[in-house]
């Protein structure tokens, strides 16, 4: 019998298991909570009171952290994030450490992509193994509005350069707000498929430091299936989900004088498939019995979920001088106690009653 299935914390040796059974393997770390950019769905205009550098781990913090979840906690896969990671001026020197001391680890960045063109060759050298790049819209206005930046252009030079460099396979994230970008998918979709990006659409959540977010104006996935069936056709992609957060869907072009035809059935009919596109629906589909994250904040907090009122202060067992052993175990256990769903047992976002958690996105690292 299981640890899981007796009810009691898992063992030493037995990894970052959960009370209802999952295992976290894959572990996403903030690097900073400043950023660059002020996505209206993230970070208020004005920007949030930083962290001091006092406060937030240094290089060394992370090493430690990053090598005793690999070594003792079964960690199989590191995914750099924040705030913006690319604003940290250690960050190559970071990588280059981590990818020294686990040479096989898939190490992944999610980035605003701003200053990524200069930057892509040296991460690439250091070690990274591959880069998420927000992007929301091609129009610089729409983009201007959305992320109250106009850096459109530096976004999609990062972009490229991180696919010219080897940093792929390059994967976009776009989040689509009702009235402003939505309309834009199918564009989104038609310029990454061109480029061999992998598009991945992510329901906007309430994470956003306004707490602006309305269930009715989030567009959902099935919005977004329709929103890109009007150009393409999506089937699912045959390849196992893996505990991955984004539903992987092939995509062939319609073309005219097929809208008889069933998507299901006659797919074949429509052509080659053109690549795939990923749609996150964390809010309608909530995909919480098969995650596998476990989340580190900027300041060395364990957040077991996104959604999770409970933190354990990692970095101040590590700064009290904590053993290895000390900090795997507190690991587990705030682990342990991870959520049924969403933070709110049996209940998911969708809920009338929610409550909206105190962390923005940006603060927690998404
Ligand atoms: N600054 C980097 C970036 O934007 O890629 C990394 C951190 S950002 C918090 C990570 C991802 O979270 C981005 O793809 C962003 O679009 C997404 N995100 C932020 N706020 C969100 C929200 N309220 N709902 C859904 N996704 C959100
Ligand atoms: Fe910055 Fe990323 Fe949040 Fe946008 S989503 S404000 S780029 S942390």
């Amino acid at each position: 019998m299981t640890s899981a299935q007796n009810g009691r914390p898992p063992d030493a040796g037995s990894g970052l298991l959960d009370r209802f059974g999952r295992l976290a393997t894959d572990m996403r770390l903030s690097l900073t909570d400043k950023c660059n950019l002020r996505c209206t769905y993230c970070m208020p205009a004005e920007g949030l009171q930083w962290l001091t550098k006092q406060a937030v781990m240094s290089a060394d913090e992370i090493i430690r952290i990053v090598r005793v979840g690999v070594q003792h906690l079964g960690i199989r896969e590191l995914r750099l994030t924040g705030g913006e990671p690319l604003v940290r001026q250690d960050l190559i020197q970071i990588i280059s450490k981590l990818r020294n001391n686990h040479p096989a680890l898939p190490i992944s960045m999610t980035t605003n992509g701003v200053g990524l063109a200069k930057k892509a060759a040296p991460l690439k050298a250091a070690g990274l193994t591959r880069v998420n790049v927000s992007l929301d819209s091609l129009h610089e206005e729409t983009f201007s509005r959305l992320t109250r930046r106009p850096f459109l252009d530096h976004v999609l030079a990062g972009v490229d350069a991180a696919f010219d460099v080897g940093l792929g396979p390059v994967k976009l994230n776009a989040v689509l707000m009702r009235g402003i970008n939505d309309a834009e998918a199918p564009t989104l979709l038609e310029w990454a498929l061109e480029r061999g990006y992998e598009l991945r659409f992510i329901e906007q959540m309430p994470l956003d430091a306004d707490h602006g977010w309305t269930r009715r104006d989030m567009i959902t996935a099935v919005e977004i299936r329709d929103l890109l069936s009007r150009d393409f056709v999506l089937s699912p992609n045959a390849q196992s989900r893996e505990g991955a957060p984004a539903e992987r869907f092939d995509v062939r072009r319609r073309a005219v004088g097929t809208d008889h035809l069933r998507e299901g059935k006659d797919v074949a009919a429509f052509g080659p498939t053109l690549g795939t596109v990923g749609i996150i629906a964390s809010v309608t589909e909530p995909f919480c019995s098969d995650c596998r994250r476990t989340r580190i904040t900027a300041e060395g907090k364990i957040m077991s979920c996104l959604f999770s009122r409970e933190e354990s202060d990692l970095l101040g067992t590590l700064r009290a001088g904590g053993s290895d052993e000390d900090i795997a175990l507190q690991w587990q256990n705030a682990m342990w106690l991870k959520p049924r769903a969403h933070g709110m047992d049996h209940v998911g976002l969708d809920a009338p009653d929610f409550v909206q958690p105190e962390r923005s996105m940006s603060a927690i690292g998404g």
